[in-house]
C-alpha cells in the first residue's frame, strides 16, 4: 500500500483557534470526516483571549442602527488603505463573505448587538462588532458547535510536520511518532508571537524596540504553521505585518486606548499624530519615528485627573487589558523614575533629551488649540485637547511593543489555498487565520480585522479542503 492510499480523514485541520474551529465546522458540515488537532489543552487560541470585534459592513446592527454600509464600500476603503500590498481579489472575497461569517456566527449563539458596534474614531463608518462575551464567547460557541459534530478532537497534540507523497502532494501530518493520513490539511495554527526566532526573522521593526517587544497573544502560536508550510515550498511573505501596541516604559500594558488626554511628541519634540487616534495609528506613527519612540507629555491637572478610557475599563473586568494611565499607577511611577517631572518645560525637555525649543515650540502650538478648541494640526477631537500648562510637567516614554497580531505567513489564494514561490496551489494544503501572510497589507485595516479574516477564511478553507478531498475520493 502506498502512502497516498492510507486515508485516516478528510480533512485534518492543525490548530483549534477561530480560524481552526471554523475550518472543522465547514468541512463536517459538507460532509467531510474530520480531525482537528490543538497544540494547547483547550480549544480557543488567541481568538478567545481577544476583544473579539469583528469587522464587517452591510449587517442588520448596522442596519438597526441607520448605518448605510456595503461591501463594495468596504473594499473600497480597504484599497484606499493599503493598493496593491494586499491581493485585491482577497480583499473582495473578505468583504463579500464576512457579513455571511457574522451572521454564521449568530447562528451558533454569537450576539453582536447594535450597541456595541463602534468606529476607531469618527473618521470611520462603524464596521466594528463587539460581542456579548467578546472573543471568549466566539471561542466557546464555536467549541460548542465543533462538539455537536462528528469531529475528532485531539488536545495537547502539537503538529510538527507535513507528510508528502512523491509528487509533493500533502498527504497528512506527524505529531511526535504518529502519522496521520488525510486528503487534505488546513493550517490553521494562529501567528509567531511566541517564536523568537520568527519575530527575530520576519519583524525587523520588532528589532528597534529590542527588548520591550513582548508577546500579548498565545503562548502555543510559535509560527509552527509557517514553518510547516516553508517545508514542503510555500514563501513566507507579509514581512513586518504585526501590530505592535504602544506599551509605556513601567508595565507591559494592554491599555489598547492610551491617555488621549495627553500630548503625544517624538524625539525632535513634534508632534506627529493625533492621540486619540486609533490604536494602530498611532503605533504605526511610533513606529515611523527615527528612533522608534515618542513621549507623552501632561501638566499636574491632567497628572490629578488621569483616567483610562470606558472601553478599556470594561477590558479591565474581563483580565484582557492592564490601567497604567491612571493617577495611582503615575504617581507609582513617578517616584519609581518612570514618569519624569519637571517644573518646567525646559526642564523636562532636558531631562528626556528633547531639544528645549522644539518641544516649548509644539507646547505652545498644541495651548493655542486647546484654546480655541480646535486641533488645526491633527484633527483630535475638543474633548480630548486639553492644556498641558499648568506645572508641574511630565512625560512618560512609550514604544510600539506589545505583540497582539503577527500577519507573516504563507500566501493563500481566494480559495484557501496555499500557494508556492511561482504562484501554483500547493496540491492538499490549505490556510486562513493569523498563519497567512497575504492578508494584512501595509497597514492594519481597522479593529476587528483579524478575528473577521481569520474566522472567515477558516470557514472557506474548511469548504475547500473538503471539496477537494471529495473529488480525490472520487478521482
Ligand atoms: C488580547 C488580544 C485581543 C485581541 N482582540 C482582537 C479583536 O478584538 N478583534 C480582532 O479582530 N482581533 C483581535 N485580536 C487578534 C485575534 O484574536 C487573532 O488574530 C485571531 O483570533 C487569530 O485566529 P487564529 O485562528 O488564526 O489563531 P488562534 O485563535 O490563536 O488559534 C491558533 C491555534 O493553533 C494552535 N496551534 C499552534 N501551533 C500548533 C501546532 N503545531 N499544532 C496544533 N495546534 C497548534 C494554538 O494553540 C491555537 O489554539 C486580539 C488578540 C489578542 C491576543
Amino acid at each position: 500500500m502506498s502512502d497516498a492510499d492510507k486515508v485516516d480523514y478528510d480533512v485534518i485541520v492543525i490548530g483549534g483557534g477561530g480560524a481552526g474551529m471554523a475550518a472543522a465546522i465547514q468541512a463536517a458540515d459538507a460532509g467531510a470526516r474530520v480531525a482537528l488537532l490543538e497544540a494547547a489543552n483547550k480549544l480557543g487560541g488567541a481568538t478567545a483571549l481577544a476583544g473579539g470585534l469583528f469587522y464587517a459592513s452591510g449587517t442588520a446592527a448596522q442596519h438597526e442602527l441607520g448605518i448605510l454600509d456595503t461591501p463594495e464600500a468596504m473594499y473600497q476603503d480597504i484599497l484606499a488603505l493599503n493598493g496593491d500590498s494586499v491581493p485585491h481579489t482577497l480583499v473582495r472575497r473578505f468583504c463579500d463573505d464576512a457579513p455571511n461569517v457574522m451572521r454564521w456566527l449568530m447562528e451558533l449563539g454569537v450576539e453582536f448587538p447594535p450597541e456595541r458596534l463602534s468606529a476607531p474614531s469618527a473618521r470611520f463608518v462603524p464596521r466594528a462588532h463587539e460581542p456579548v462575551g467578546f472573543g471568549a464567547k466566539i471561542a466557546e460557541q464555536l467549541d460548542l458547535a465543533v462538539s455537536k459534530r462528528p469531529i475528532d478532537v485531539a488536545r495537547m497534540s502539537r503538529v510538527d510536520t507535513l507528510l508528502t507523497d512523491a509528487q509533493g502532494a500533502i498527504i497528512g501530518v506527524r505529531v511526535g511518532d504518529d502519522e496521520i493520513f488525510a486528503r487534505s490539511v488546513v493550517l490553521a495554527c494562529g501567528g509567531f508571537g511566541a517564536s523568537e526566532e520568527f519575530v527575530a526573522r520576519l519583524l525587523p521593526k520588532a528589532r528597534r524596540v529590542g527588548d520591550w517587544v513582548w508577546n500579548v497573544g498565545c503562548s502555543t502560536n510559535r509560527g509552527d504553521g509557517l514553518r510547516m508550510a516553508e517545508s514542503v515550498g510555500a514563501p513566507l511573505v507579509g514581512e513586518n505585518s504585526a501590530l505592535l501596541l504602544q506599551t509605556p516604559n513601567f508595565q507591559r500594558d494592554l491599555e489598547v486606548i492610551g491617555p488621549d488626554w495627553a500630548l503625544m511628541v517624538n524625539s525632535l519634540g513634534k508632534r506627529f499624530v493625533r492621540e486619540d487616534g486609533a490604536y494602530y495609528e498611532i503605533s504605526e506613527g511610533i513606529e515611523a519615528q527615527p528612533d522608534s519612540k515618542a513621549f507623552f507629555i501632561f501638566d499636574r491637572p491632567l497628572f490629578e485627573t488621569a483616567k483610562p478610557h470606558p472601553r478599556v475599563l470594561e477590558a479591565v473586568k474581563l483580565g484582557i487589558a492592564t490601567v497604567s494611565w491612571v493617577t495611582r499607577v503615575l504617581q507609582e511611577q513617578l517616584e519609581k523614575g518612570r514618569v519624569i517631572e519637571s517644573p518646567t518645560i525646559a526642564g523636562l525637555a532636558q531631562k528626556i533629551g528633547v531639544d528645549v525649543a522644539s518641544l516649548t515650540a509644539t507646547l505652545a502650538r498644541y495651548n493655542e488649540l486647546a484654546a480655541i478648541g480646535v486641533d488645526a494640526d491633527f484633527e483630535k477631537s475638543p474633548a480630548s485637547l486639553k492644556p498641558v500648562a499648568t506645572p508641574a510637567f511630565y512625560a512618560v516614554e512609550v514604544r510600539p511593543a506589545a505583540l497582539i497580531v503577527t500577519g507573516s505567513g504563507m500566501p493563500i489564494d481566494v480559495e484557501a489555498r496555499v500557494l508556492n514561490a511561482s504562484g501554483a496551489a500547493l496540491p492538499g494544503l490549505y490556510a486562513a487565520g493569523e498563519t497567512v501572510g497575504n492578508l494584512y497589507g501595509r497597514h492594519y485595516v481597522s479593529s476587528g480585522y483579524a478575528i473577521a479574516s481569520s474566522i472567515t477564511f477558516g470557514c472557506i478553507a474548511g469548504r475547500s479542503a473538503a471539496a477537494y478531498a471529495r473529488a480525490q475520493a472520487a478521482a
